[in-house]
């Protein structure tokens, strides 16, 4: 375990480094309400932040404050989230906003364990939110940061592989700063994603350098740990499943007949019954309407 005085060592040179190379997304500093930090959380769950980054604004022309977007029906905020992908996700947002709006009085909860009551809100964002929206001294790991731990706990070759969690938050707790710990997770994800990635650490660049045990260590070959998913004639199915939502967002409220909707099994290789499963599935995650045709739900 790192000594209190390199605990302190790393703690500002890394806070340093962020004061100048901070990436000024919406979501941080001072102008970032903890509205806007809870959107941009749940689209930050399974998208890339640059993307998040250029789609965001959008999103919040059409529901700017908490109240529109509680009142939002499934097929607008279905609508609004395109290009953001998991479509499942702009659902549970709408219900965490409502339920914020009807229980909490509007003011997003601090607590992780009350957060976890909520929708869409798992082990990793009721963690998050606390830290970014009021600053709370909460345990945030995601890829990047567990990466970066993992590198400064042990002397390793720059591979996929990675500490326990269970070691990762102990080695967590004893270096997050007692004050600015959301600017602190901010830095290290930025560093995780820009000088300390999986495939390339950038040693050379790294405020870290002279201090941590994995600098410039030889690469050895990189192990993905990539989950699986499920698959329909080689691609993700979920990938699939976007491609009827993308349809039927551009079909609007009148929604489009079956055969209307889907390709020519031909053209793409999928069979009707491969599609019925997919439709199933979408109208009980509730996105989908089916009746004479099919529509994004009310
Ligand atoms: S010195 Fe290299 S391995 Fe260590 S944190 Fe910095 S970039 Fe990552």
């Amino acid at each position: 375990m790192i000594s209190v005085k390199n605990t302190t060592h790393i703690q500002s040179a890394l806070l340093d480094w962020y004061a100048q190379s901070a990436i000024p997304y919406p979501w941080r500093g001072k102008g970032a309400s903890p509205y806007v930090i809870l959107v941009s959380e749940f689209m930050l769950q399974q998208t890339q932040a640059s993307r998040v980054a250029s789609l965001l604004p959008a999103f919040l022309k059409v529901f700017p404050t908490l109240e529109s977007l509680s009142a939002a029906t499934n097929a607008q905020i279905i609508t609004a989230w395109r290009g953001l992908g998991y479509n499942n996700r702009a659902i549970r947002l709408r219900d965490t906003a409502l339920a914020i709006t009807t229980t909490f009085n509007g003011v997003v909860p601090d607590e992780p364990s009350v957060l976890r009551t909520l929708p869409g809100i798992g082990a990793y964002s009721s963690e998050s939110l606390p830290c970014f929206i009021y600053g709370t001294r909460t345990i945030v790991v995601d890829v990047n940061v567990r990466r970066v731990y993992s590198r400064l706990m042990t002397s390793q070759p720059h591979t996929g592989a990675l500490e326990s969690m269970s070691s990762v938050r102990t080695f967590a707790k004893s270096i997050i700063p007692d004050r600015e710990a959301a600017t602190w997770h901010h830095a290290v994800m930025d560093l995780g994603s820009t000088i300390c990635k999986a495939r390339s650490a950038h040693c050379e660049a790294c405020p870290l350098t002279n201090i941590c045990p994995s600098a410039y260590l030889p690469k050895a070959p990189f192990q993905t740990q990539r989950k699986k998913e499920p698959l329909l004639r080689g691609e993700p199915r979920r990938l699939w499943r976007g491609r009827l939502v993308e349809k039927l967002r551009d079909a609007g409220k009148d929604g489009l007949h079956l055969e209307a909707l889907l390709p020519d099994a031909k053209a793409c290789g999928v069979e009707l019954a491969e599609w019925m499963t997919l439709i199933d599935g979408l109208k009980a995650d509730g996105v989908i309407n089916v009746g004479k045709t099919i529509a994004l739900s009310d």
